[in-house]
């Protein structure tokens, strides 16, 4: 039996792919910062519940121990994720960002997957076929985004990008580091959830394929990558 964590699982794509898990016969838990959402989410699919904010140490330590009390971990999904909209749904561009607001993105985006991820580590390693999926964007792309040819390159936010790149750059290191684990960055694609005030061209369904299909890679899948549905992206 596999037993998969999801972060921000309560909607959107961590939802949807916490659904699919469960279909494919994982135990799933659904990481969630509000227990009232959480718990219905969860409710709604079999999955199990587990309170946890990215953001938070204590919240994060807790969810440890109820998933190690509960059996262990063989999947961590990374998927709690922010982005800055203004009141039009809009993008502030390079003027508006201040470093408190990248900070504030940086704590959810970057600091929560390394929180999170540190902290079920043990529990991990104890798994016999560790998998990480980290749920980045093709925005994390600084061959994409530099590309006037590209569509990222329209896009005009500083902090969710660099969020992103990061999260690519995290994922890399971990891989070299942990051999036995599987761990790979995805780019879900344009997807319509609450996170871009539902713009997105993409179904919940189709964003959520390649994060599902990550989360099932045996011990001889890839690891150290960046992909969307088609294969590998240019970091
Ligand atoms: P979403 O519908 O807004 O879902 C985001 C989830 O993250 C929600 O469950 C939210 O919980 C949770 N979350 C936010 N801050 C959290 C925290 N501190 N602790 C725990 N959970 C937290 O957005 P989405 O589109 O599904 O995004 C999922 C991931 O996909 C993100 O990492 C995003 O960057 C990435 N992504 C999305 C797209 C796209 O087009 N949608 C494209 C590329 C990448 P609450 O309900 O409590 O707010």
């Amino acid at each position: 039996m596999t037993t998969t964590l999801i972060t921000g699982a309560n909607k959107g794509l961590g939802f949807e792919s916490a659904r699919r898990l469960v279909a494919a016969g994982h135990t799933v838990y659904i990481g969630a910062r509000d227990a009232e959402r959480g718990r219905r989410a969860a409710e709604r699919i079999g999955a199990r519940y587990v309170q946890l904010d990215v953001t938070d140490d204590d919240s994060v330590q807790a969810a440890v121990k109820t998933v190690e009390a509960d059996g262990g971990l063989d999947v961590l999904v990374n998927n709690a994720g922010i982005e800055y909209r203004d009141e039009n749904n809009g993008v502030p561009g390079a003027a508006a960002m201040t470093a408190d607001d990248i900070r504030t993105l940086f704590e959810t985006n970057v600091f929560g997957v390394v929180r999170v991820t540190h902290a079920f580590l043990p529990l991990l390693q104890k798994s016999a076929a560790p998998v990480v999926v980290n749920v980045s964007s093709g925005l994390g792309s600084a061959t994409h985004v530099s590309d006037p040819d590209h569509p990222a390159y329209h896009y005009p936010g500083v902090a969710y990008p660099a969020s992103k790149a990061t999260v690519n750059m995290i994922t890399v290191q971990y891989a070299k580091a942990f051999p036995n684990m599987r761990i790979n960055a995805v780019e879900p694609g344009f997807t319509a959830t609450d996170l871009n005030g539902r713009s997105g061209t993409q179904s919940v369904e189709e964003g959520a394929e390649i994060i599902v299909r990550m989360a099932q890679v045996g011990p001889d899948g890839p690891t150290g990558g960046y992909v969307d549905v088609n294969g590998p992206l240019p970091w």
